[in-house]
């Protein structure tokens, strides 16, 4: 890697002007300050970079690859051809343009990656979205903006209700209910995931400890909660997850928290870690949208997983798609021969729920069963469907 890195850097020298800068922010992120002519000349140099990255490297008896995803953000004295100025306001700081570079490397990332794209008004509108979005998030929680809904998981052998997964909704004053697919990853990036989930937590389990209380007769359910990556590898992750199950009275048996591949990805040895207490502590861990991250087998194998929850986009395409049954039909064996359950996620159709039984999948969710439901009505349609069924 060290060695890539060194001839990456050599290259990137060749592709600019001697006085331009060439600098590693670290990691693979880095910055070039050149003197250009405008936007159409920045342009050229991030394609005359591009091109010299492209070529292969050799790198001892390996031939390896890399690509480059390149965000521009121009200075004040940047011009375009009618020697208008292009670039930001004369009194824009270094670390604003790192930051509109960012915003435009991400674009370029969006848009396919190995390309580069300029930061413009629409990137700028973007930004100020996300730090509106940022400033009202960061106070959502004592504002008690955020709501849970609850989506039932059902055993494909008899269809009898398993489990509740609690999902995250924020009620943002202006924009009405928001999903998580907005707003979690800002949550992540601005350390707010941990208060956030610690409240996610606690609120689901009260919840599903009144259900218990209700109808302790009832047979038993489990209760789903997702967890982030960051989250999980915080240091009082799985003490608060403790104290949260002593201070709602829900037995860890009952508990299971799914997180995907990416909390493997980062910080492997905290993860591992936050693992193996969770398994003293009770708890069921799932990996989550399993057949979209990298679906390690080494992971599956070290990590002593309660079971995988298969991914929507192989679920949709059951009964039209023989490339997704193999899939699927893999994994679900797969799964049984390491000792994991395996629920089939997004069920829209009862034909996918049919192939999923047929494939001896054990578990199904989605919204052919049930959507998302808030509390009262999981009582009522999703409860009371099962207690009128046992009746
Ligand atoms: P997920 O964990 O994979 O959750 C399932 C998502 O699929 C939910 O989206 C659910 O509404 C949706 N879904 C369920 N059945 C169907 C179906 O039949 N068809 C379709 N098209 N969609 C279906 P939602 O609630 O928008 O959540 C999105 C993601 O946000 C979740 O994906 C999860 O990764 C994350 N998330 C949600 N709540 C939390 C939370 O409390 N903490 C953390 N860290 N992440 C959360
Ligand atoms: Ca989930
Ligand atoms: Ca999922």
């Amino acid at each position: 890697g060290d060695r890539v890195l060194v001839a990456l850097v050599c290259r990137l020298e060749r592709a600019v002007r001697l006085g331009d800068t060439v600098a590693r922010l670290g990691g693979d992120e880095f910055v070039l300050v050149c003197r250009v002519e405008g936007r159409q000349h920045a342009q050229l140099v991030a394609d005359r970079v591009l091109e010299h990255v492209r070529s292969p490297y050799t790198i001892g008896e390996h031939e390896v690859e890399l690509t480059a995803s390149i965000g521009i953000a121009l200075g004040a004295d940047a011009r375009d051809a009618a020697g208008l100025s292009i670039g930001i306001p004369a009194d824009f700081l270094p670390a604003d343009l790192l930051r509109d570079a960012d915003v435009a490397m991400y674009r370029a990332k969006e848009r396919g990656r190995a390309r580069a794209e300029v930061f413009d008004d629409s990137l700028r509108t973007r930004l100020l979205t996300r730090t509106e979005t940022e400033q009202a998030l960061r106070r959502a929680l004592e504002r008690h903006e955020f709501e849970l809904v609850y989506q039932p998981i059902y055993s494909l052998d008899d269809g009898a209700l398993t489990s509740c997964e609690a999902l995250l909704r924020w009620r943002r004053p202006g924009h009405g209910l928001v999903l998580p697919g907005e707003f979690i990853e800002a949550a992540e990036v601005l350390g707010l995931i941990v208060p956030m989930g610690a409240w996610v937590l606690r609120e689901a389990c009260r919840q599903f400890a009144s259900w218990q209380c209700a109808d302790p007769g009832a047979s038993q359910f489990t209760l789903s909660v997702n967890v982030s990556p960051n989250q999980l590898v915080h240091p009082e992750f799985v003490s608060s997850v403790r104290s949260i199950l002593a201070e709602t009275g829900v037995a860890p048996e009952l508990l299971s928290l799914e997180m995907t591949e990416r909390a493997l990805l980062g910080d492997l040895v905290g993860a591992l870690l936050a693992l193996d207490e969770l398994r003293d502590l009770g708890v069921s861990v799932w990996l989550d949208d399993f057949g979209t991250g990298y679906s390690s087998l080494e992971y599956l194998k070290r990590l002593s997983l309660d079971g995988l929850k298969l991914d929507r986009s192989f679920v949709s395409g059951l009964a039209t798609d023989p490339a997704d049954e193999a899939i699927a039909g893999a994994v679900i064996t797969m799964a049984h021969a390491l000792g994991m359950a395996v629920v089939g996620e997004g069920v829209e159709h009862v034909e996918q729920q049919h192939r999923l039984a047929h494939l001896a999948c054990d578990y199904a969710q989605g919204f052919f069963f049930a959507r998302p439901l808030p509390a009262g009505a999981f009582s009522e349609q999703i409860l009371g469907a099962t207690a009128r069924a046992t009746a």
